[in-house]
C-alpha cells in the first residue's frame, strides 16, 4: 500500500499511482482528523470522491502517530489526549472517535486504535500497553456497529515472545476481518523483527489477511512474506526517493554518487515504469543536481512500481509453487548495497562548500527554486515550510499595515525593527512594498533598523540571488558595505546594527513596529526569555509599539504577558493557524483592531504543561501572577 498520509502520495499524481497497480492506498486518520476534518469528508462523500480514487483505502487508527508525539500526549483508559499541531488545541482520540472518524473518511478497511510502545520497553510496560490494546479492540468492534467497512485487529506485545503469542490469541478470538502486527519497525533489530513476525503469523488464522505495519525495505518485504505476511505499508519508496535512492532489481542505487553522472542507462533495465522507459540515470542525476523537484517525483514513481512489481512477482511464485527457489535467489540481490562504479565516498559537506553553498555556520538549502538558510549547528532551517518572501509579506508587511501608515503625514519617521536579519527577507519585503507605492503617496519617512549577530547568512544568500530573488536590489550590498543604505529620494533608510540584539537595541530609535523573527527558542533562546521581553516592554513603554512574531507558543505568549505586553492573535502563516502580536500598553490604548487573547486562552494556559516562560527562575512566581492578573483579561 503506498502511503497517502494526507489523502495524497506526496509528489505523485493519482494517475501514476493507479498505473503502478496499487490496489489499496493507506491514509492517516490522525492527520485527516486535524485537516481537513471529518465534516468535509462527510460533505464530499468520503475519501474516494474527495481524491477521485476508485480503488480501496485503508485508514490507520492514529495510534502510531500519537505514539510519535511522546511529549505532547497523555494516554488514559478512555483514549489518548494530544495537542493538535494545526492549532495547538487539545484533541482526544478514543477507540470510538477513531472509528467514527474512519467512518467519515469512508475507508474500505479500518484499523482499531492501539497503544504502540517502543520495541525496547520493559515487560511490565509492554504488558500494560498490550492489555489496553485488547480492551480498545473490543470497544472498536462495538463502535463499528453495522458498518460495512472491514475492521482489522492489531497484535502488540513489543519483542516478548510470550506476550506476542498471548496478544495474537486474544485478538484472533474477536471477529475481525484481518489482523495486523503492530509495534514493529520502532527500534528493534532486523532479527528480532523477523522472529517476532514468525511468532505471530504462527498463531494468526490462514484465511484472513495479515498486515505488517510500517515495514520496510524490499528485503524486509521478502523476509516477511516468507514468514506468512500478506500486506504492507511503507513510506520508504517515496521518502528515500527524496534522497535520491532507488530500489532496483540490481540492488539499491544511490544517485548522489558521482559514478552515475554519465550513466545513459535506465534506473532499472528490468522495469517498465514511466521513469525507466523515458529517462536515463544521467538525466535523473542532473535533475537532482539542479534541485528540480521532478527528480524526487520520478525516482519515487519508479520505487513505487518496483515495490508493487515485487509483490506481484512474489504472489506468482507462491501460486506457482516455487516460492523457496525465488526466496533464496532474491535474498542477496534485493536491497544489496550499491556497488556500481568506482568506490567514492559521499562528501556532501565538501561539495556544498565547493559550490559556495556554505559559509560559517550557515548553509543554503533550496526547494522549489527558493533558497532558505539552515543553521548547521542546530540543524534548523529558517522558514522551512513557507516561502520566506510570502511569509514576510503577509506576516510582517501586511499585518503591520506599514503601507497605510507611511501614507499619513508625520514629521517623525516610521521606525521598524527587524530582529534577525537572516537573508533579509523581511527588511526587503518592507522596502519593496514602500518602493512599489507611487512616490507622492509616501508622506512619512521609513526607517528600517536590522539587528543581526552573524552576517554570514546574508553574505551567503547574496552569492546566490537566483534563489534569493528579493536580494536583487542595490540595498543589501550597500548595507553590508557601510551598515546603511539610503534611497535616492531619502525617504527610505535602512540601518544595520551588527552584534548582540540585547546590547544593540539601546542604540536604535524606539520602534513603531517590530518584526521579531530570530531563529527558534531552541537556537536563539536568549531572545525569547522573560528577561528579554521585560527589557523590550520597558523600552516600548512610552510608545505605541506593535511586535509581530511567527510563533504561537503558549509559553512565549505567557512570557510576553508577564513582561507587560498585551497579546493578540496574529494571522495564519503556512501550516500555522495563527501567529502572535505583542502590543505595548500605549498601542492597546489606541484603536488597534487586534484580537486580544481572552479568558478562554487563560483557561487553556492554566491547564497547559508549558506555562512557564523561558528563563523564569525556580521559586519565582511573579510571572504567574502577572499573567493571571493581566488587565487584558479584565481582572
Ligand atoms: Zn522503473
Amino acid at each position: 500500500m503506498p502511503v497517502g498520509t494526507h489523502a495524497s502520495v506526496r509528489g505523485q499524481r493519482r494517475e501514476d499511482i493507479l498505473d503502478s497497480g496499487a490496489q489499496v492506498l493507506l491514509a492517516n486518520t490522525y492527520h485527516l482528523l486535524l485537516r481537513p476534518g471529518p465534516e468535509l469528508f462527510e460533505k464530499l462523500g468520503g475519501i474516494h470522491a474527495f481524491m477521485n480514487w476508485p480503488r480501496s483505502v485503508l485508514t490507520d487508527s492514529g495510534g502510531f502517530q500519537i505514539f510519535s508525539l511522546p511529549n505532547s500526549r497523555n494516554m488514559r483508559e478512555d483514549g489518548a489526549e494530544f495537542l493538535s499541531y494545526v492549532d495547538n488545541s487539545t484533541v482526544c482520540l478514543s477507540p470510538e472517535r477513531s472509528i467514527a472518524m474512519q467512518k467519515s473518511i469512508g475507508s474500505d478497511i479500518m484499523m482499531v486504535l492501539d497503544q504502540c510502545v517502543p520495541a525496547t520497553v520493559d515487560r511490565a510496560t509492554a504488558r500494560q500497553a498490550m492489555e489496553l490494546t485488547h480492551r480498545w479492540a473490543q470497544r472498536s468492534l462495538d463502535a463499528r456497529g453495522e458498518s460495512p467497512q472491514a475492521l482489522f485487529g492489531i497484535v502488540q506485545g513489543a519483542c516478548y515472545t510470550d506476550l506476542r503469542i498471548e496478544s495474537a490469541r486474544a485478538i484472533t478470538q474477536l471477529p475481525f476481518d484481518g489482523f495486523a502486527i503492530g509495534g514493529l519497525a520502532v527500534g528493534e533489530s532486523v532479527a528480532e523483527r523477523e522472529d517476532c513476525t514468525a511468532t505471530v503469523t504462527d498463531v494468526l488464522p490462514a484465511d484472513k489477511p495479515r498486515y505488517l505495519m510500517g515495514v520496510g525495505t524490499t528485503r524486509d518485504l521478502l523476509e516477511a512474506v516468507h514468514r506468512g505476511v500478506d500486506m504492507f505499508d511503507c513510506i520508504l519508496p517515496t521518502s528515500l526517493a527524496a534522497q535520491g535512492v532507488a530500489f532496483t532489481s540490481q540492488g539499491r542505487r544511490d544517485l548522489r554518487r558521482a559514478a552515475y553522472r554519465g550513466n545513459e542507462g535506465p534506473l532499472d533495465p528490468g522495469c517498465r515504469c514511466t521513469t525507466c522507459r523515458n529517462y536515463s540515470i544521467a538525466y535523473l542525476c542532473h535533475l537532482r543536481a539542479t534541485y528540480d523537484s521532478q527528480a524526487t517525483q520520478l525516482v519515487g514513481l519508479h520505487n513505487l512500481h518496483f515495490y508493487l512489481q515485487l509483490m506481484r512477482t512474489m504472489r506468482q511464485h507462491i501460486l506457482a509453487g516455487n516460492w523457496l527457489e525465488f526466496y533464496h535467489a532474491q535474498r542477496d540481490v534485493l536491497d544489496a548495497r550499491d556497488s556500481y562504479g568506482p568506490k567514492t565516498r559521499l562528501r556532501t559537506q565538501a561539495i556544498r562548500k565547493a559550490l559556495n553553498l556554505k559559509k560559517g555556520r550557515y548553509e543554503i538549502v533550496v526547494r522549489d527554486d527558493i533558497g532558505r538558510i539552515r543553521d548547521t549547528v542546530s540543524g534548523e532551517v529558517m522558514h522551512s515550510v513557507n516561502d520566506p518572501a510570502e511569509e514576510a509579506r503577509s506576516l510582517y508587511v501586511e499585518q503591520s499595515r506599514l503601507m497605510q501608515r507611511v501614507q499619513l503625514t508625520d514629521a517623525e519617521p516610521l521606525v521598524i525593527w527587524d530582529v534577525g536579519l537572516g537573508a533579509a527577507a523581511n527588511a526587503m519585503a518592507a522596502i519593496n512594498a514602500v518602493e512599489s507605492m507611487p512616490a507622492e503617496a509616501q508622506r512619512r519617512r521609513l526607517q528600517v533598523v536590522s539587528f543581526e549577530s552573524d552576517l554570514d547568512s546574508l553574505h551567503l544568500a547574496l552569492r546566490h540571488t537566483r534563489w534569493f530573488k528579493h536580494l536583487r536590489h542595490a540595498a543589501p550590498n550597500r548595507l553590508l558595505a557601510s551598515n546603511r543604505w539610503l534611497s535616492a529620494t531619502g525617504s527610505l533608510e535602512w540601518l544595520l546594527l551588527p552584534g548582540d540584539f540585547m546590547q544593540r537595541k539601546h542604540d536604535a530609535p524606539v520602534p513603531d513596529i517590530v518584526f521579531f523573527d530570530p531563529f527558534s527558542l531552541k537556537t536563539d533562546s536568549a531572545l525569547w526569555t522573560l528577561h528579554a521581553f521585560r527589557e523590550l516592554a520597558e523600552l516600548f513603554q512610552h510608545k505605541a509599539t506593535e511586535m509581530f512574531t511567527y510563533t504561537y507558543s503558549t509559553s512565549v505568549r505567557a512570557a510576553l504577558l508577564a513582561a507587560g505586553f498585551f497579546v493578540a492573535r496574529g494571522c495564519a502563516a503556512g501550516p500555522k493557524g495563527e501567529t502572535t502580536i505583542a502590543l505595548s500598553p500605549l498601542a492597546t490604548a489606541l484603536p488597534h483592531g487586534r484580537e486580544l487573547l481572552g479568558a478562554e486562552w487563560l483557561t487553556k494556559w492554566q491547564r497547559s504543561d508549558a506555562q512557564a516562560p523561558l528563563g523564569a527562575a525556580d521559586g519565582d512566581d511573579t510571572w504567574r501572577n502577572a499573567v493571571t492578573g493581566h488587565p487584558q483579561f479584565g481582572i
